[in-house]
């Protein structure tokens, strides 16, 4: 079933720069939203599907989706917590050290995280003694953040909640967006809501993974209906160009396949130095890259297109040898993938994850069973594709049993291999 019109909006122009001088880059087909996990009653009804595909700005080199999905839809049963894995919660104890030597956080400085989740970032905080609050659209997981002591404001952030925000509490010495800024329609808003929030002394960090590096890596499978924008550094210039913030610092980790976190402060704000080599020379390779060239995209489709083409042929020929073959991490991505490719439960036997309430459900689309790590070593299957790539090394590390067993990994970005 295909989605009907009213679900499904073509842009026009770029979220950023308002050019309309957009290029298609690349289609990944009709697929349903990768967070819409089925129940096994619900595996004999319908999907819907909606069109994924990506555009790119002449302009401003925002690379965007071209169809954008009534949010509604998407974030109905949004049940995203952020992986409990240890690389993820050192990465947030390490982000509010930081942020606390940046500004000189104390017991009377408030620190706000948009897009807070389950508040395990904002709980960082606490325990460096600051007052914090966060901001979540999602009923369920303001729930949890509430129960685990962490306040938290439901609504989706723009200028009239950050007003709201303000006059209830007070402004923020820092203001965190870790992951969510591609979820956001409006980002001129963010950072009108941002400015209207901040103490003039305060930072706003966001952070978000990084287009060179999706380009680069072929993380073609990080682009879904959830994310509307890919950023390089200069599309987030453009954005900073009009407001009364600007970018001071950016740093680059390897989160995710690679993330840049962005430092803005107010132009008033003469306290923290603006970082002006740092930010010349990432603008200077991306150019060098070529992130501005049109070319750059329509390479980089080609390479995804070829990446497909050789997994499954490779995957066909274990197949034929009559191995098994599970997936591991039933991720959002692991879903665009899978559909993306057309590999459906005949392939994958099935799907093992960390998160139990992913537990007994099933993935979109290919409607392969997910269960929990332990399966693996009772089914002991011939290969474990890990589909979760960005925690690889904590996955391998984790079950070195299962390679000493005999079992195999495979990864299938930036290219197939076997490990
Ligand atoms: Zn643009």
């Amino acid at each position: 079933m295909n989605s009907s019109k009213k679900e499904v909006r073509k842009i026009k122009s770029c979220r950023i720069c308002g050019s309309k001088e957009l290029i298609d880059v690349i289609n990944l087909g009709n697929q349903p939203t990768p967070n819409g996990f089925l129940k096994k009653k619900d595996l004999s009804k319908k999907e819907k599907k909606y069109p994924l595909a990506v555009s790119f700005c002449t302009n401003c080199s925002l690379m965007q989706l071209k169809y954008l999905v009534d949010p509604k839809i998407m974030f109905k049963n949004y049940l995203y917590i952020p992986s409990s894995s240890k690389t993820r919660l050192e990465h947030f104890r390490n982000l509010a050290e930081t942020v606390r030597k940046l500004v000189k956080l104390d017991q009377n400085s408030l620190v706000i995280d948009i897009g807070s989740n389950d508040g395990s970032l904002l709980l960082c905080f606490k325990n460096l003694g600051t007052k914090i609050l966060g901001i979540d659209p999602a009923e369920n997981l303001v729930k949890v953040a509430n129960l685990n002591g962490v306040e938290t404001v439901k609504g989706y952030f723009n200028l009239n909640l950050s007003k709201k925000v303000r006059q209830k509490y007070k402004r923020a010495k820092a203001i965190l967006a870790t992951n969510v800024i591609a979820h956001i329609q409006n980002l001129h808003e963010v950072i009108l809501g941002a400015e209207a929030l901040m103490e003039d002394d305060a930072i706003f960090v966001m952070q978000f993974p990084y287009l060179l590096d999706l380009i680069e890596k072929n993380l073609f499978d990080t682009i879904y209906h959830e994310h509307l924008s890919y950023f390089s550094l200069k599309s987030l210039m453009y954005l900073a160009k009009d407001s009364k913030l600007e970018i001071f610092n950016i740093e680059k980790n390897d989160l995710d396949g690679g993330s840049i976190r962005v430092y803005w402060k107010k132009k008033i704000n003469k306290k923290q130095k603006l970082n002006e080599k740092t930010i010349k020379s990432i603008l200077d390779t991306e150019e060098k890259y070529g992130l501005y060239n049109k070319k750059t995209y329509s390479n980089f489709a080609k390479r995804v297109e070829k990446l497909k083409t050789d997994t499954l042929v490779r995957l066909k020929g274990l197949k034929r040898k009559k191995k098994n073959i599970v997936g591991y991490g039933a991720a959002a991505k692991a879903n665009v993938l899978i559909n993306y490719f057309g590999i459906n439960n005949r392939t994958i036997d099935y799907m093992v994850d960390s998160t139990p309430y992913k537990q007994g459900l099933f993935t979109p689309g290919s409607h392969i069973p997910i269960y929990s790590e332990d399966r693996i070593y009772e089914t002991k299957p011939d290969y474990v594709l890990i589909f979760a790539w960005n925690f690889s090394k904590e996955i391998i590390e984790k079950n070195k049993r299962y390679q000493k067993e005999g079992g195999k990994f495979i990864l299938v970005e930036p290219n197939f291999q076997l490990i």
